[in-house]
């Protein structure tokens, strides 16, 4: 089932450093710099880039990236506003798992590598993700191994 999607490769063949950038445990910026390493200030320009790309989809509007973004960067200037208010009060309240949003939601894959990751299941809807890494996806490709699996 599904055989023609998953041949036809998928997100490998254009790439998106918005979009890879959050496939890494820690999103980046650029698919560059994790955000907790980034200035305040250029988390505050980058969450300003993002909302504006966020509202204005040309051709893939399933694409939600932009608004992933624009989530983890504001959640990030949150978090660091309120770690310098609290900083004389409470010693660090572990509060800044928000509950993940729907549209996140991950599904733990195991790569024809053995590697174990985490694909957003919007991508596995649309075919993509089938393998952990960009190396990987092209040794698919070009050797046919088989596509990642689910795990539980
Ligand atoms: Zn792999």
């Amino acid at each position: 089932m599904g055989q023609g999607a998953e041949d036809a490769g998928g997100y490998e063949i254009d790439y998106d450093p918005a979009y890879e950038g959050l496939r890494h445990g820690e999103p980046r910026w650029a698919n560059e710099t994790p955000v907790s390493k980034m200035t305040t200030q250029h988390v505050k320009n980058a969450l300003r880039t993002a909302r504006s790309l966020a509202g204005n989809c040309s051709f893939s509007c399933d694409d939600d990236k932009w608004e992933d973004w624009a989530e983890i960067l504001d959640r990030e200037l949150a978090s660091r506003s309120q770690r310098n208010q609290a900083k004389s009060k409470l010693p660090r309240v572990q509060e800044t798992r928000v509950k993940t949003p729907v549209r996140g939601s991950k599904q733990q894959m195991k790569c024809h590598c053995g590697a174990v990751y985490a694909a957003r299941t919007a991508d596995l809807k649309r075919g993509w993700a089938k393998s952990c890494s960009k190396r990987c996806a092209s040794i698919r490709r070009e050797y046919g191994s088989p596509a990642a699996t689910k795990i539980k």
